[in-house]
């Protein structure tokens, strides 16, 4: 699920470049111009240094004494390209934005799509527009002019992962007195490395030794899903699977076992697609007692298709 949509209307706009200019109306000594971060800053700048009567410089004009504005400020990833500046402010900010970028602009909660960026082609699928642009592609020819809108639903879709709460799938137990252990092996899964963005997918064998309660498996998959279905690393994935299963099961023990291929490594970079990753966590008594580490890696092994 993608965060909230909060639409800025031209009205908010204008308020917030006012309120910008307020806050630099008493540091008029410190700068000669203005300029605008490319290219959602432009707009906001010029009503910036409209309203402080200093003049707008370009790119290659910038200097020391150039008040930097731009429409928002969410990672602050852009603002740290930038050298971090000093004298560089914003429409709004989020409350997770570096606390010295735009400190005093207007924090926001949401997706801020600002009136120029409306129409969908101008909101994060243009910023696929720009990729394809970017590797030589005309994103208007026939093939590819829907390609923005899926991209960015498929991102949406491939990490709804976010938004599910492993707490509430594994919520419903029974009471058991089972102390054997349980494997579902061969989940299947696909998620995103998050160094490319590119899809690796496999298998993932879960096992457990009970303390009290148990889980219907279905409910093992989803969490495979839960965790799968964001921007990871493989290693990672595995602890965080196993994590959740120890926090809400309190079992005797937990071993996982994710056996994936990584399209990153498949066809790109050194291609060596059927190169396969093999991660696992292991605790409890799963990990500490040999006889029941050695049966889970084997059943493991088996399920994974490894000899
Ligand atoms: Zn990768």
């Amino acid at each position: 699920m993608p965060a909230r949509q909060v639409p800025l209307t031209w009205e908010d706009v204008e308020d917030f470049a006012k309120a910008v200019a307020l806050r630099w109306i008493g540091r008029m000594d410190e700068f000669d111009n203005v300029w605008g971060v490319p290219r959602g800053g432009v707009l906001p700048a010029m009503l910036v240094a409209k309203r402080l009567g200093k003049p707008m410089v370009r790119a290659s004009e910038r200097n020391g004494r150039t008040l930097i504005v731009d429409d928002l400020v969410d990672s602050g990833a852009t603002w740290n390209l930038l050298g971090r500046p000093e004298m560089f402010d914003a429409l709004v900010r989020k409350t997770h934005s570096p606390p010295d970028a735009a400190s005093a602009a207007f924090l926001l909660d949401g997706w801020a799509v600002f009136p120029w960026e409306e129409d969908e082609q101008f909101g994060p699928e243009a910023n696929v527009t720009r990729l394809l642009e970017y590797i030589g592609e005309d994103p208007s020819r026939d093939g590819l002019i829907d390609t923005p809108r899926r991209v960015v639903k498929a991102w949406v879709d491939m990490t709804a992962g976010y938004a599910m709460d492993p707490a509430l799938i594994l919520a419903t137990t029974f009471d058991v007195a089972h102390d054997e252990m349980v494997v579902v092996e061969g989940i299947e899964f696909s998620s995103l490395c998050e160094h490319h963005v590119l899809p690796f997918t496999g298998t993932c064998t879960i096992g457990y030794v009970p303390g009290d309660r148990i889980v219907g498996l279905s409910k093992l998959a989803r969490l495979v899903e839960v965790y799968a279905q964001r921007l990871q690393v493989q290693e990672r994935m595995t602890e965080q699977i196993a994590h959740a299963i120890e926090e809400h099961l309190q079992p005797r023990g937990v071993g996982v076992v994710v056996r994936a291929a990584h399209s990153c490594m498949g066809c790109r970079g050194i291609r060596k697609p059927s190169a396969r990753m093999v991660t696992s966590a292991l605790s409890g008594f799963m990990k500490d007692d040999e006889k029941a580490r050695s049966e889970f890696l084997a059943l493991a092994r088996a399920s994974n298709g490894i000899h």
